[in-house]
């Protein structure tokens, strides 16, 4: 049986969505933004995906803008509100890429987390002082990280900005938590928030930016005046009402799926803290009942290190075993670069190199968990020379 614990890299189509989209694959379409019946049923199309998104998100329907996914979303965000106010830009040090780069590319700087990935809101006030330059105008603090799970309070994050920074938006990279969090309250605080269908069993390609009204944003693709001019394009009409689906049903069984997925998220940490020595479980604290805590990070995320070990080669043990994991590093150049998140909470390189990345979806089952747990205690014994 092959086994998919890399939900947090892509998760499979769900059927709602699979329905929605092969629907408008096989109707005749026109362009949303033409005059003719065709156009017509296509601009419905959009708008009501509009509508089930805003319900999804806790936002009104205008305040979506539908992009290519969370990459674009990310960078229309930093860039769309650098260009609108000239101010400068802060990021937490744990931001995917998608973040972190724009940011740093335009000048900003990064708030430090503490050992557990959470913002450090002493170094936020600090950051957010002003100094010789511009006032800041906007801080990116993502929801939930991709690598480790950890949850950030938002509500705090804003509260420091409010007192110290009124002026400056609060951006939130939702794209992981979109399965795990209701946006709506958790995300409340946000004034622009990401996310990406295909985190959560909708198309990839597809994803959306929540822009509250007044909020200043340029847009940063300029050409046909689509969404109400903050993003042109022509709409990607299948995979905007695919993703709306597959948001609709997330949401409907999101309260029963946390609590199987947590249960079995936590079979899966307890069984690899057992069977692999040197196993270290990151950003879980232990309890004072002596217990691993992992009430501070996503439901379906287990992130482990394992000391002596090397990421590269575990993954392909395991790939020949049918399980699909992942070491959330960053390989587009085919070696895997240290992660910048790992490093921020202080874990050392070495111990680093051994990352292990499991996350769960919501149709992940026990038999799954046993097979990756015996895997990954497997591997782990044949890397270390006693099989
Ligand atoms: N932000 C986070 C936190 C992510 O995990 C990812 C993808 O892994 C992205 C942004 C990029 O999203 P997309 O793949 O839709 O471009």
């Amino acid at each position: 049986m092959s086994v998919y614990l890399d939900h947090a890299a892509t998760s499979p189509l769900r059927p709602e969505a699979r329905a929605a989209l092969l629907e408008v694959l096989e109707a005749p379409l026109g362009n949303p933004t033409g005059a003719h019946r065709a156009s017509r049923h296509a601009r419905k199309l959009v708008d009501e995906a509009r509508d089930q998104m805003a319900a999804a998100l806790g936002c009104a329907p205008g305040e979506v803008i539908f992009t290519s996914g969370g990459t674009e979303s990310d960078n229309l965000a930093v860039a769309g509100v650098r260009d609108a106010t000239g101010g400068a830009l802060v990021c937490s040090a744990i931001e995917h890429h998608a973040v972190l780069d724009p940011v740093l590319a335009a000048g900003g700087r990064t708030v430090s987390v503490d050992p557990l990935g959470r913002v450090d809101l002493e170094d936020l006030v600090d950051v957010l002082s002003p100094g010789d330059g511009p006032p800041v105008r906007f801080v990116s603090v993502m929801a939930a990280n991709n690598e480790i799970g950890t949850i950030q309070d938002l509500d705090a994050v804003a509260a420091v900005i409010s007192e110290h920074a009124p002026e400056a938006v609060l951006h939130t990279d939702a794209v992981q938590s979109f399965c795990w969090l209701d946006l709506a309250t958790h995300a409340a605080a946000a004034d622009l928030i990401s996310v990406s269908a295909h985190k959560f069993g909708g198309p990839q390609g597809v994803g959306a930016l929540v822009a509250r009204n007044g909020v200043p944003l340029t847009p940063q693709l300029r050409g046909g005046g689509q969404e109400r001019d903050r993003r042109s394009g022509t709409h990607n009409v299948a995979g905007i009402v695919a993703m709306a689906a597959a948001a609709s049903a997330t949401v409907a069984e999101r309260d029963a799926t946390i609590e199987s997925v947590r249960a079995l998220r936590d079979r899966l940490a307890d069984g690899l803290r057992a069977r692999v020595e040197g196993l270290v479980e990151t950003a879980v604290p232990i309890d004072s009942h002596g217990r691993p805590d992992r009430s501070g990070t996503l439901a379906g995320c287990c992130h482990v290190c394992i000391e002596g070990i090397e990421s590269e080669a575990l993954l392909f043990l395991l790939d020949t075993e049918g399980v699909a994991a992942s070491a959330a590093s960053s390989c587009a150049s085919g070696a895997l670069d240290p992660s910048h998140v790992l490093a921020a909470i202080g874990i050392p390189r070495d111990l680093a190199r051994g990352s292990l990345r499991l996350t769960l979806g919501h149709a992940t089952t026990t038999a799954e968990v046993d097979q990756a747990i015996d895997a990954v205690a497997r591997s782990v014994e044949r890397l270390r020379g006693r099989r």
